[in-house]
């Protein structure tokens, strides 16, 4: 057995266990197998590995990758810049991180010339930390409301980048915060949203996020591994 094959036993023990615990299957969670930094040839033992989701969060990494693996399903996860939208429109099945109405109207733009629907999720800055990308709590729902007024994007949720922690039991009062305004939201019952999923935690603390309601975890070292930035070309 290689090394992704057994950090994916136990990450999959933990996340059903996890998923129990909140009176849930592990078939409602969907596992993002964070790639970034990481070669093709381990990635593709991660798909062999059963993962079935990948995620990158720099465009100009992810799409010489994208390039020898098109069919795989990928998501965006890293911050984002309305002058690289273009790249990506069409090849990511799910954008994590979008906190701004100019991105969203991008993301419109791109997905109208190609006649698609792309599927977005709204990041929100949950701990109000000044360094960290997301809406903030008191802005998000007016951001909703704007987005859904595009018709060739759909706000499929939200997604969180929890701060960073050595004790995960230390952001679960933030998971429960993003959970509380996910209900919020959805009980708003707003026009052409889909609020469905909310992406949040980490190698660091996705079993308490799946505890406190995440859908999707976003996990790379878990998976591959200390990650080496050398690299990166
Ligand atoms: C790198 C990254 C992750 C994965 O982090 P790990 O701690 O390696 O699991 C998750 N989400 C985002 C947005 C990331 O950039």
């Amino acid at each position: 057995m290689n090394d992704i094959e057994y950090n994916l036993i136990e990450i999959n023990e933990k996340i059903e266990e996890a998923a129990a615990k909140s009176q849930r299957n592990k078939d409602d969670i969907t596992l993002v197998g964070v790639s970034k930094t990481i070669d093709i040839l381990r990635i593709k033992e991660a798909l062999v590995c059963g993962v079935t989701t990948l995620g990158e969060n720099k465009v100009q990494e992810f799409l010489p990758k994208y390039e020898q693996l098109p069919t795989a399903n990928w998501h965006f996860i890293g911050h984002l810049q309305t002058n690289k939208v273009k790249f990506l429109i069409g090849k990511v099945s799910l954008i994590h991180s979008v906190d701004n109405f100019k991105l969203a109207e991008q993301i419109n733009k791109y997905s109208e010339n190609l006649n698609i629907v792309t599927n977005i999720l709204i990041e929100v800055n949950i701990a109000e930390e000044p360094t960290k990308n997301g809406v903030p709590v008191s802005q998000a729902f007016e951001l909703v409301k704007n987005i859904a007024n595009l018709q060739f994007v759909k706000l499929c949720g939200l997604m969180t980048v929890a701060p960073y922690v050595v004790n995960c039991e230390n952001n679960r009062i933030y998971f429960k915060k993003m959970h509380n305004l996910f209900i919020d939201i959805q009980d708003k019952n707003v026009n052409n949203i889909d609020m469905k999923f909310l992406s949040m935690g980490m190698t660091n603390d996705y079993t308490v996020a799946i505890e406190e309601g995440a859908n999707i975890v976003r996990i790379g070292t878990g998976i591959f591994g200390t990650r080496n930035y050398d690299n990166l070309t």
